[in-house]
């Protein structure tokens, strides 16, 4: 394996940066998991995901496995075969959801929209007020969609519901959003609320974690598809007690609580407006290189991913590939149809503005490297401007 000196600076969407001390709090014995302590340590990082998931109504469930467990959770406990979900697919995680559907039997109506786009409001509001029979079952809405950075309106997804009175579940997919941008589980009436351990959340992969309404919990008593492993009835127990219905992975779970103790002393508010702030930074830079960013307006401009254009001729995995056997620096790559026209650069988790900055200098090498104009310093100057106007992440001591 070629030898890379200094850090591998991560800059890839999920997994993120895991901090020292949740790594260090991982370093734990095997224990008890049916022990004495073993369920009031799991109710407090059910309790502290209940805020990040802004929820005080729902429940939190977590399964081992990624996030991809609680999306086929979410599913299999509150639909039947043959039930209609409308969805949209404009993206690699969203068109993902759409396949696991129909993997699963479920009739998919299908809205494709250009991968950058936002979740169709209008088009749903429409479909769904022309459902007089009230056969749409659910609808699935990816609120930030990591394979083109971006943010959807899901606030504008439930009010095209309530505005027909329409009884269909709202499934969100939450994994990198969750934990870093706003996310109003009661607010926004979401049913099914899905993320993962390793991205907002700053712990390794391992757990994926779903919020579940009241309603949601009504439909796992009626539906009728099979279900086992993930059966919603074994993880109640969960949510009332504490324990997990098969082995859980206890060092991810020490991992987790420490990083909740972060996001508990940053003060969730601070979390938010921190990855704003670095996300205006490095859009910013994109802006200065003159290159352009997937999402269609900036309007729907993710702040935990950015996903950069490459100019015509200037294909994306060179960019990636110089920047880690060059600098040492991993950029998340373009997904399926936007292979080679697009790089990524993840700013979710645990980060700060100098990590920003490193990410659009070392850009900015790989660009030129792959054949692109862009200036040395435009990026990470205009990411400048923005730090020092903004609040930074680490305050200086009095
Ligand atoms: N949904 C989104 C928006 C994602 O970004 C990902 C992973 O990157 C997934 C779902 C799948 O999650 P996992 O890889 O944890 O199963």
């Amino acid at each position: 394996m070629t030898f890379r000196p200094g850090l591998n600076h991560l800059y890839i969407p999920g997994p993120t940066n895991v901090p020292e001390t949740v790594r260090m709090a991982m370093n734990v014995a095997q224990q008890d998991q049916r022990g004495p302590e073993f369920g009031a340590f799991v109710l407090s990082i059910l309790s502290d995901l209940k805020p990040i998931f802004g929820t005080t109504a729902g429940r939190i469930m977590l399964f081992p496995g990624s996030g991809t467990s609680a999306w086929e959770a979410a599913m299999v406990n509150t639909l039947s075969p043959g039930d209609r979900v409308l969805m949209a697919r404009h993206g690699q995680f969203s068109a993902l959801w759409a396949k696991m559907a129909n993997d699963l039997g479920l009739d998919v109506e299908l809205v494709d929209l250009p991968w950058g786009a936002g979740a169709p409001v209008n088009e749903f509001a429409r479909r769904l007020g022309a459902d007089r029979e009230g056969k749409i079952k659910a609808v699935f809405v990816t609120h930030n969609e990591t394979a083109t950075g971006v943010t959807s309106n899901v606030a504008g997804v439930r009010h095209a519901l309530d505005a027909c009175f329409h009884e269909a579940l709202l499934f969100v997919d939450g994994v990198s959003s969750i934990g870093s941008i706003p996310f109003l589980m009661d607010d926004w009436g979401v049913d099914l609320a899905v993320t993962g351990s390793q991205k907002g959340l700053m712990a390794p992969a391992g757990l994926g974690i779903l919020g579940v309404s009241d309603k949601a919990m009504a439909a796992s008593r009626s539906n009728g598809m099979r279900r086992s492993f993930l059966k919603f009835d074994d993880y109640v127990i969960q949510t009332e007690t504490g324990y997990f219905p098969h082995t859980p992975p206890t060092p991810v779970l020490h991992g987790l609580r420490e990083a909740l103790n972060r996001i508990n002393r940053e003060g969730l508010d601070n979390v938010f407006a921190r990855h704003a702030r670095l996300a205006a930074g490095v859009r910013a830079g994109v802006a200065a290189w003159g290159l352009e960013t997937c999402a269609e307006h900036p309007s729907l401009a993710s702040n935990t991913v950015t996903a950069i254009r490459t100019p015509a001729g200037v294909d994306a995995r060179e960019v990636i590939r110089v920047g880690l056997m060059r600098y040492n620096t991993s950029f998340g790559s373009g997904l399926a149809q936007l292979a080679g026209k697009v790089f990524r650069i993840g700013h979710l988790g645990d980060l700060n503005e100098g990590m920003c900055l490193t990410a659009l200098a070392v850009a900015e090498l790989s660009l030129r490297a792959a054949g692109a104009r862009v200036e040395l310093g435009a990026g990470v100057a205009a990411a400048q401007e923005i730090y020092e106007q903004g609040t930074p992440a680490v305050a200086l001591a009095a």
